[in-house]
């Protein structure tokens, strides 16, 4: 069954009247790792940001787990192209901030607090940033932020995971690094992926199925399986 659903979704944001996305139609299964690309300003963001209820369709619906997508989705985790860390909080108290919003009893957080850290300590290990928690952002390299905030996106075990170029500030060898933590973490935990990239090699070296947008208004034009040998690491 899809487990990210968008069926012929119109969204424009007013201004020149031109719509970003139009008539843009696709389904993620679950535990699927799907890739989006296309040309800057054809609307991948968009995109992400319907699928997360960040923003709503003007036209056509949005569904995720089976369910129409109405406010903001808490069990995504997001990660985006520019590191979004609070610098008044240490690297180890931004991981934490997800469980924050999606854990409603505030006594069950501070109980599950040490197993939270933790938690988040194995993530930053798993990115190369072992022992950098106490750092605050400012202290990082733009790299470094980068993976912190993926970790962000991952500590809360969300069933959706939505990358928006996430990769994008890091150097080519850091990035193939964390191609291959990223492919092997959704595929332990059975996450549904949803990754946006102008990158085909990218594309293609993480996702199950690769969509393509034309150029904007965006939808979908071409939609393949990736169906070759990989290797492993
Ligand atoms: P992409 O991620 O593929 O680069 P976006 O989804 O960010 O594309 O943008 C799609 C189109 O919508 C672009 O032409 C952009 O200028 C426009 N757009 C995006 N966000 C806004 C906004 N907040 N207000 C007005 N126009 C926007
Ligand atoms: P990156 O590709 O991670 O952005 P940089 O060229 O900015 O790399 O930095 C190279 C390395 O230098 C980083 O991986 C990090 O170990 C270290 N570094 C850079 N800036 C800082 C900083 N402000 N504080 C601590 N270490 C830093």
């Amino acid at each position: 069954p899809a487990f990210v659903e968008l069926t012929d979704v119109t969204h424009a944001y007013g201004g020149d009247g031109v719509s970003a996305v139009e008539g843009l139609s696709l389904a993620v299964g679950e535990g699927e790792f799907a890739a989006v690309v296309g040309p800057s300003g054809c609307g991948k963001s968009t995109l992400m940001k319907l699928a997360t209820g960040l923003q709503f369709p003007r036209r056509g619906t949005v569904r995720v787990a089976g369910d129409a997508v109405r406010k903001p989705v808490k069990l995504a985790g997001m990660a985006f192209q520019n590191p979004t860390l609070l610098p008044w909080r240490t690297t180890l108290d931004n991981l934490l901030l997800p469980l924050e919003v999606v854990e409603p009893h505030r006594s069950r957080l501070k109980r599950e607090r040490d197993r939270y850290v933790a938690r988040a300590e194995a993530l930053l290990a798993q990115v190369g940033l072992a022992g950098q928690g106490q750092k605050f952002p400012w202290q990082l390299s733009g790299g470094m932020q980068q993976r912190a905030s993926l970790c962000r996106a991952l500590i809360h075990e969300p069933q959706l995971l939505l990358l928006d170029e996430p990769f994008g500030a890091l150097d080519a060898f850091t990035r193939e690094e964390l191609w291959c933590v990223v492919r092997d973490l959704a595929a332990a935990r059975g996450m549904t992926v949803l990754l946006v990239t102008h990158d085909l090699r990218e594309a293609v070296f993480l996702a199950d199925r690769v969509f393509c947008m034309s150029a904007r208004p965006g939808r979908i034009i071409a939609e393949r399986v990736v169906d070759l040998p990989r290797p492993r690491d």
